[in-house]
């Protein structure tokens, strides 16, 4: 994609605070951080969304994100991580290429994700629709 922003980074047209890079996968630091060591976990290939992203590449930027996150733990000392992925705008999604947050938590940091709201209310014919779906996705 010529005009995204994680497609200027992987090939070095945009600068970026390289953390880590293997073959499907870099890591990088955020530059607009929530907390100290923020970084950033991207697919080389683009997908907008994680509708759109083959197997391998999700396997691939899992083991990217298990490995940021223990060097964050290991380095920073931290109290927490927690690892946040967004998918469109009403998720706030801000860049359309899939990328996965690793952000470093210490006591009385104050940030605060999402509010839960209510109770789980059982809807069995979705939940077997969703498993059958989950069971045969390729
Ligand atoms: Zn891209």
């Amino acid at each position: 994609m010529e005009s995204c922003i994680f497609c200027k980074i992987i090939v070095g047209e945009l600068p970026s605070y390289k953390l880590y890079e293997d073959k499907k996968t870099i890591a990088i630091l955020d530059i607009f951080p929530i907390a100290k060591g923020h970084a950033l976990v991207i697919p080389k290939v683009h997908s907008e969304t994680l509708y759109e992203i083959a197997i391998e590449d999700a396997q691939a930027v899992g083991a990217t994100v298990s490995r940021v996150t223990k060097a964050a733990k290991q380095v920073l000392k931290c109290d927490g991580v927690n690892v946040y992925q967004a998918n469109e705008k009403i998720a706030m999604q801000e860049i359309p290429h899939v990328h996965f947050h690793i952000i470093p938590r210490f006591e009385d940091d104050e940030i605060v994700f999402m509010a839960q709201k209510g109770e789980l209310k059982e809807e069995p014919e979705y939940t077997a629709t969703l498993v059958s779906t989950l069971t045969n996705l390729k």
